[in-house]
């Protein structure tokens, strides 16, 4: 069906660096991870901004993740399967060491460098924050019981 001409929207804002553009965050890993190299968050500040990685979010969030109680047998499964885009955040997410790489990274800084991306990428998609976070967050409290961790 035809429509007016829509004149009055700001075009799509995609193609930009997530990192670069945003000056208070440049600004406070300079000041809280003195000399430490931001190569890996400009790189994943352009990622983050990229269409195709956009509709990724956007994916993910529209295909709900789908409970299969039983196989075509019938046997008792409990399956709950996630659209395809789900798992390419979680892939890219882990790529960059959102999860619990900080604990074992030995450059300076590495909760510093870790905390920006994760705030560069939870632009693309809140989601999938929730397990990449809890498997950083956790490593602490399991250093503190061994024979848990050890499981
Ligand atoms: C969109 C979204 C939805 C979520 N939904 C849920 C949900 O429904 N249910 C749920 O349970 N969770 C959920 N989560 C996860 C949860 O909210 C937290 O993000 C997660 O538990 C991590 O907490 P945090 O980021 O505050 O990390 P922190 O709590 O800050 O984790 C860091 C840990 O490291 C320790 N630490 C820090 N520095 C040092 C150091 N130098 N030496 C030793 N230890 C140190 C801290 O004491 C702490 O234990 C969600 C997350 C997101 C992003």
């Amino acid at each position: 069906m035809a429509t007016h001409r829509v004149e009055n929207q700001p075009p799509p804002l995609e193609n930009y660096n997530v990192f670069l553009s945003d000056r208070a965050l440049v600004e406070a890993v300079a000041r809280e991870a003195p000399g430490a190299s931001s190569s890996e968050l400009v790189e994943l500040g352009a990622l983050a901004g990229k269409p195709e990685t956009i509709a990724l979010g956007f994916d993910a969030n529209e295909h709900l993740p789908e409970l299969r109680t039983h196989d075509r047998y019938g046997h008792r499964i409990d399956e709950v399967r996630f659209h395809p885009a789900w798992h390419e955040l979680m892939k890219r997410a882990t790529a960059y060491g959102l999860h619990g790489t900080p604990w074992e990274d030995t450059q300076p800084y590495p909760h510093v460098r870790r905390a920006a991306k994760f705030f560069v990428w939870s632009h693309v998609e809140s989601g999938h924050g929730c397990p990449i976070s809890m498997t950083y967050a956790a490593v602490p409290a399991l250093r503190l019981q061994p024979e848990i961790a050890s499981m």
